[in-house]
């Protein structure tokens, strides 16, 4: 990890990895396919460092990070406010598939990293490997036809989560109070939300909130493993059902 990438945020959860810094060096991809443009209107640039992924993964994850753009307008006028850069990095560890970064403070430079390992991959051995994951329940579940883009899902959890945290703490006039100390206002916001949609659960559905093994780590990786079963199920658990309300309510 070079000199900056010690000042970015990057959120893996109980699997500490190290993600190499190529931000700089990296540009828009000259494959300007029709998923890459309408992203490019959303205001998410694709990187070349993405071209050597299979198309067949690919393809897909940025079909589903579009969808997920669209939904989630639903719910805030943010979401395509920021510039998101789509791009890849080598990872310590070659199967942790992708993550969320940004600088920490200040919530520049959002990307979206793929583990550079996925240019090795077909998209059959990635959906292997999340089927994996999901049977032993370290990771919520996902349909099928699904399964390949689950982990990206999943990071954009972490992605939207942030941008809602920055939208509460300007709509609360908290912004200072974060700028003083934002490890500390976005983990409490995160374990607001946790209880929230919790109870949402509660009193909605009448059953107790439900998350994977990772989803138990923190606060974020509830809502990010909870995000990517909400839109990679047609029938997701009450907690997923749940996140949705939360979504589309009052922070
Ligand atoms: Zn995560």
């Amino acid at each position: 990890m070079g000199g900056r990438g010690s000042s970015y945020f990057n959120r893996s959860g109980s699997m500490r990895i190290k993600v190499s810094d190529t931000y700089d060096q990296d540009k828009p991809t000259n494959n300007r396919t029709r998923i890459v443009e309408k992203l490019t209107k959303r205001n998410v640039q694709v990187m070349a460092s993405t071209d050597k992924i299979p198309d067949e993964i690919l393809t897909p994850n940025l079909k589903q990070l579009d969808r997920i753009m669209s939904r989630f307008r639903q719910y805030s006028d943010y979401a395509e406010v920021e510039n998101l850069k789509v791009r890849t990095e080598t990872f310590s560890n070659p199967n942790v598939k992708a993550c969320f970064r940004c600088q920490i403070d200040t919530f520049k430079r959002p990307e979206i990293i793929f583990n550079k390992s996925y240019q090795r991959d077909t998209a059959r051995e990635v959906e292997t490997q999340v089927q994996k994951q999901i049977e032993i329940g370290y990771w919520t579940k996902s349909d099928r036809q699904n399964l390949l883009v689950h982990t990206m899902t999943h990071e954009m959890g972490h992605y939207v989560q942030r941008v809602l945290t920055e939208q509460i703490a300007k709509q609360r006039g908290e912004v200072d109070i974060r700028a003083r100390n934002p490890l500390q206002y976005d983990d409490d916001i995160a374990n607001e939300m946790r209880t929230k949609i919790r109870s949402i659960c509660k009193n909605t559905f009448h059953t107790t909130s439900t998350t994977s093994i990772y989803g138990t780590s923190d606060p974020y990786e509830f809502f990010a493993e909870t995000f990517s079963e909400m839109l990679t199920c047609d029938n997701p658990s009450d907690t997923a059902k749940s996140l949705e309300i939360y979504l589309k309510g009052e922070k």
